[in-house]
């Protein structure tokens, strides 16, 4: 059995380092150049095992290189991949130019990501059988749909990160559990800049919430008026991409061996803090033992 499955995307991020993006029609020479495995599925898959879940990730890589290394990064952290199909056709990619301040402008080409509309067979199997179900938004939306609603015919937990934020139809809300947005996803699903105000209103569609605030900390509210603020460990971030996946992930393992909430957050902030001070997503996901540490 495994305790985790998740339904996402595969991304190869190629990324240039310039002192300012180009404008349209105009060449500007980089300094630095890395492909780093990514997309928010996978991302999550990966900081699930390294804490210690049982992980299986459904999705599609393309039929190229950078197919063979998101499987191969997957597999190197534990996450099974039988239900990872490679398709005809690339693979997803991520194309980021990130200028001197930091700042960052992408295209994201779904690739074969875009072929994952519905669940094959032996997929519907391996999600009844799990604990719980991960969800983002990168992949069609009919597949996550039909995810959320076989985890929710075999009494599955369905955690949803709404990300890239878009208005979501009230039928999948219906089949989520737990939704996990950042602060901007959360505002943007809502209107409400605030976060109490936001997670109130969340919660008129799903159960549970969990709001990720970067540094300060992360935010949950249950229906019943249950609310709880957890902060981050003050650190000194080098980079933060993927902390909220980190998040996620850890979080998924913690509730999954049957952590109550309070403590399971806690212990995913542990999680997204060791990441934010290494470089790189994927690569800069922790292990249980140093969580734990
Ligand atoms: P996302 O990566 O999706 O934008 P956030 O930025 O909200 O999500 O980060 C997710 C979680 O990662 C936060 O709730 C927090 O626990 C942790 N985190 C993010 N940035 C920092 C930071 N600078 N210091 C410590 N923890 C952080």
């Amino acid at each position: 059995m495994t305790g985790i499955v998740v339904l996402g995307s595969t991304n190869m991020d190629l990324v240039a380092y310039a002192a300012r993006a180009p404008k349209l029609g105009e060449t500007v020479t980089g300094r630095k150049f890395r492909t780093v495995p990514g997309g928010k599925g996978a991302n999550q898959a990966v900081a699930a095992a390294r804490a210690g879940g049982e992980v299986a990730m459904i999705g599609a890589v393309g039929e190229d290189e950078f197919g063979e290394r998101l499987r191969h990064t997957l597999e190197a952290s534990g996450v099974d991949t039988d239900l990872l199909r490679t398709v005809e056709g690339p693979s997803g990619t991520a194309h980021v130019v990130v200028d001197d301040e930091g700042s960052n402008a992408i295209v994201v080409v779904p690739g074969a990501n875009g072929t994952v509309t519905h669940l094959v067979p032996g997929d519907e199997t391996v999600i009844a059988a799990a604990d719980t179900l991960l969800l983002q938004l990168e992949l069609p939306l009919s597949a996550v749909r039909a995810g959320a609603g076989a985890a929710r015919r075999h009494g599955v937990r369905t955690v949803l990160t709404p990300a890239p934020a878009q208005p979501l139809p009230p039928d999948l809300l219906a089949s989520v559990d737990l939704l996990v947005p950042n602060e901007h996803e959360a505002a943007t699903l809502t209107g409400i800049a605030d976060a109490h105000g936001a997670a109130e209103a969340l919660l008129r569609q799903v159960p549970e919430v969990v709001i990720t605030l970067g540094a300060a900390g992360s935010l949950y509210a249950a229906r019943g008026g249950r609310t709880l603020a957890v902060s981050a460990p003050a650190v000194e971030a080098v980079d933060t991409s993927a902390a909220g996946d980190t998040f996620v992930g850890a979080l998924a393992v913690a509730l999954g061996e049957g952590r109550p909430m309070p403590d399971a957050m806690r212990w995913a902030s542990a999680a997204a803090a060791l990441c934010v001070q290494r470089p790189g997503a994927s690569t800069s996901m922790p292990y249980r033992t140093e969580i734990e540490a």
